[in-house]
Formats: structure tokens, sequence, C-alpha cells
């Protein structure tokens, strides 16, 4: 129920990166109001966890929610070739024996309404069912934004708000209106996905891990990813191109795909397909400003790479963290400038790069990481920090010294033959 007219902060989204803003924020006394469009909780992609959410959760102060929830323990990633060789898999716990290197795979409706209760409790007002219509972006705040309740299009309701936060996901609210995305020219990918009951998962002494299974031309890529429901979601990702212009239904391409699969048919032998193909298009970007006076841009509203190695949620939960002791030292000091809000960005930013020059590296069509490992085994832990989410802290670039060139030799060796 929206009560007032004016709040300190409105936060647009109720997906990991506003609720994580909004707590942070309604945590410390000011007044709050989150809006989401659909009614919580909802349906959304992204299930596979970074191990290093786990400091997020820690701030958040939800990690007993989370054990008491019950999803899916994931342990590790494994990648499986084209010829449906499983490499070694890169175990999080091998290299750091601490809590925080198991994470989960979750369910985004239950996981998401999770974190929303969290900012509620915190103290933010929670109103889901209410789009955000409109936004009056001033020089200076407080911005005025326009909200309708669904179901009812005759009505509009006026909020100002000091800080208004984008945690919109791919609708990138403010980016839009103001210009900022750019896409990643060399990545634009689409996905295609589904989730499956009677598929083959790891059991017994075989921990749970998130699968990437390539297909034989290497043009494609499939997570896999087992959930608490007994369902596998399973998704193919490759060039807009490839995936989405070829004629046929997503779920005809899926299926060719997956003949191509070797690794993925072995998994899904007997089992059946239980909802519908989503398609998920041109969803790498990033923007040019994170925040500007009274604004600020969370999780995917700001940027997103790409789904390889899991980072969607992380880098939502960490912006929405960094953000949010941001807009609280932001409010006490009174100075909303777009400096103070964003005064977090250029570390954020610092440690993202890893993770995209590591997406960068998985889709250089010769590069494999079996392969790096056994010509560089010293750079194996190295690589799992990298995949743990291990991009903030220490030297995570240290591995790229002998990545880069090693890419560049096996590029030059793959264009001669
Ligand atoms: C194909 C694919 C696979 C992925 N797989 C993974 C994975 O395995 N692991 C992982 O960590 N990440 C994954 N991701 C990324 C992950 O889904 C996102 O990074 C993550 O959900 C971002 O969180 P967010 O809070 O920024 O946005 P979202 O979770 O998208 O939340 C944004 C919310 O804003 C609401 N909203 C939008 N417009 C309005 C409006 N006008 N008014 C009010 N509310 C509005 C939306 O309804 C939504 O609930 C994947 C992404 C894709 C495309």
């Amino acid at each position: 129920m929206i009560a007032k007219r004016s709040y300190d902060c409105l936060v647009i989204g109720g997906g990991p990166a506003g609720a994580a803003t909004a707590s942070l924020v309604a945590e410390q006394g000011y007044s709050t109001l989150l809006v989401e469009r659909e009614k919580l909780p909802r349906f959304h992609v992204g299930e596979s966890l970074m191990p290093e959410t786990y400091w997020s959760f820690e701030r958040l102060g939800v990690l007993h929610e989370m054990d008491r929830i019950g999803f899916t323990k994931k342990n590790g990633v494994q990648f499986v070739t084209s010829d449906d060789k499983e490499t070694a898999p890169f175990i999080f716990s091998d290299y750091d024996d601490r809590d925080c290197s198991m994470t989960w795979h979750v369910q985004r409706a239950d996981f998401d309404q999770m974190l929303v209760d969290t900012a509620y409790h915190c103290g933010a007002t929670v109103a889901d069912e209410t789009r955000v219509l409109d936004i009056e972006i001033r020089k200076q705040s407080p911005h005025k934004v326009i909200l309708q309740p669904a179901g009812d299009k005759s009505k509009e309701i006026e909020v100002m708000a000091r800080v208004v936060v984008d945690g919109s996901g791919q609708q990138a609210i403010i980016a839009n209106r103001l210009g900022l995305k750019e896409q990643y020219a060399d990545l634009k990918k689409s996905a295609i996905w589904s989730y499956f009951t009677g598929a083959k998962r790891n059991g017994g002494a075989n921990p749970e891990v998130t699968c990437i299974l390539h297909t034989n031309t290497k043009d494609a890529w499939f997570w896999y990813i087992p959930l608490s429901d007994g369902t596998v979601s399973v998704g193919l990702v490759g060039d807009n191109d490839f995936i989405l212009k070829r004629g046929g239904s997503p779920e005809k391409t899926f299926y060719q795909e997956m003949a191509n699969c070797p690794g993925l048919k072995r998994r899904l032998t007997d089992a059946e397909c239980v909802s519908k193909f989503h398609v998920a298009k041109e969803f790498s970007y990033r923007c040019k400003q994170q925040a500007g006076p009274g604004w600020v841009l969370v999780g995917d509203a700001g940027g997103f790479i790409d789904p390889i190695y899991s980072s969607g949620v992380f880098l939502a939960l960490k912006s929405g963290v960094m953000a949010g002791e941001a807009i609280c030292q932001a409010l006490a000091a009174n100075d909303l400038s777009a400096e103070r809000l964003g005064s977090w960005v250029p570390q954020y930013n610092s440690g993202v790069r890893w993770i995209l020059k590591l997406v960068r590296a998985f889709y250089t069509k010769p590069f494999s990481f079996g392969d790096f490992v056994r010509e560089y085994p010293h750079h194996r832990g190295n690589l799992t920090n990298l995949l743990v989410g291990k991009v903030f802290e220490g030297n995570p670039g240290a591995i790229f010294k002998d990545m880069d060139p090693w890419i560049e030799r096996l590029t030059h060796e793959t264009a001669a033959v």
C-alpha cells in the first residue's frame, strides 16, 4: 500500500538488485518504496549462483533463509566437451574450505520473494503489481515517478523521490530514457530454455554442479542446472543469428542443437519437458554512466555481460549492496550528486571487467578450460577464483598474463590450418 507521496528512495524492480538496495536503505530508517510491476512471486531466469554471492547474503542477513528454503546446493562447475568428455569439475571447496565456497541453484520465484520479504522486514514499503509508467528525471532531485497499479489503467499515482534506483533489469528504464546503453558488439547472444523432469543428475559421492556443455560445432552451448523441485533447467545460448534466424520454432532449434550435443542427449534420454520454451535475446550491454544527480542504476539495469559464468545475480546483489551503502551516506550528507551516489561504481566496474574478459575468452572458438589448465596447471586456483566470483580483491587479473597470449597463439594456429 503506497501511503505517502514522497519518499527518500524509490526503487524500481523486485529482483535481487532492487531488493538488496531497498533493504539497506530502509534498514537505515530512510523512507523507501519498492515497486514491482509483476505479482510476486514471479518467474525469472537465472538459477545458478556464484559462491561469492555469500557475502551479500551475509550483509543482508539471509544466509539462514537460504538454508531453510532448501535450494539445491551447488558445489562447482563442470565443462563438458562437444564429444561428451567431462573435464574435471572445478569444485569450489578444493580451493577454499570455508562455508562461502558452497552456493545454490535457486528457483528464482522463491529466491526473489525471500529477498523482497527481507526489504519489507527492513522497513521498505513493497508494492507489487505496480508499474513505473514514467520518470521525470530533473537536473536535480527530487524526481517525479508515475506509477500505475495493475488492472487499473485509468489510475496514475505520482510519487516524488529524493533518490530513484533503477533495478528494472533488462527493461533498464533510466538507461533507455537517457540513451546510456551500449551493446557489446561481440556478445550479441540469444538463449532458448526450458525445464525437464527425469533428467540425469549427480548424486551420492558426485556433488551437484552447474554443467556447461558445448555443441559439436562450438557455435552454441547449453547450461544444465539441477533444481530442488526435481526439474533441471536446460538452456541453449549462441549468437543471435545462429539461434533465432534459422526459421522454425525455438523448441525446434533447441532440439536441433541438442542433437549436436552428445553430453546433453545422454543426460536427457529419459527426461520429459515440463514447461514452455522461453527466449531471451540481446541481453548483453553496459551503460556509459551508472549514477546521476538523484538516480542510480543497479543490477541488469546498469549492465549485463552474459549468462556463461552465472554472474548475473552475484553482480545484481553486489551492486545493490554497494549502491545501498552509497545512497545511505549520500542521504545522510544531503549530497545527492552523481559523484556521491556513484562512488561505488569504479570499484565495481574494476571487478566486472575480469568476468567480461573471461567471457570473451570462452567465446574464442579454440579456447578450452581443460586445455588451458593442462598447459598452465598453476593457474587452476586462479581460474577457480574467477569462476567463484573473487574479482573484487587480490590480483584477479594475474591469470590473463598467460591466458591472453595463449588464446592469441591458438587463434593464429587455428586460422593457419
Ligand atoms: C538467458 C539468461 C540466463 C541467465 N542465467 C543466469 C544464471 O544462471 N545465474 C545468474 O546469476 N544469472 C543469470 N542470468 C542473469 C540474471 O537473470 C540477471 O542478471 C538477474 O536477474 C538481474 O537481477 P536484477 O535485480 O538486476 O533484475 P531482475 O531480476 O530482472 O528484476 C527486475 C525486476 O524489475 C521489474 N520491472 C521491470 N520494469 C518495471 C517497471 N516499469 N515497473 C516496475 N517494475 C519493473 C521486473 O518485473 C523484474 O521483476 C541469466 C540471464 C539470461 C538472459
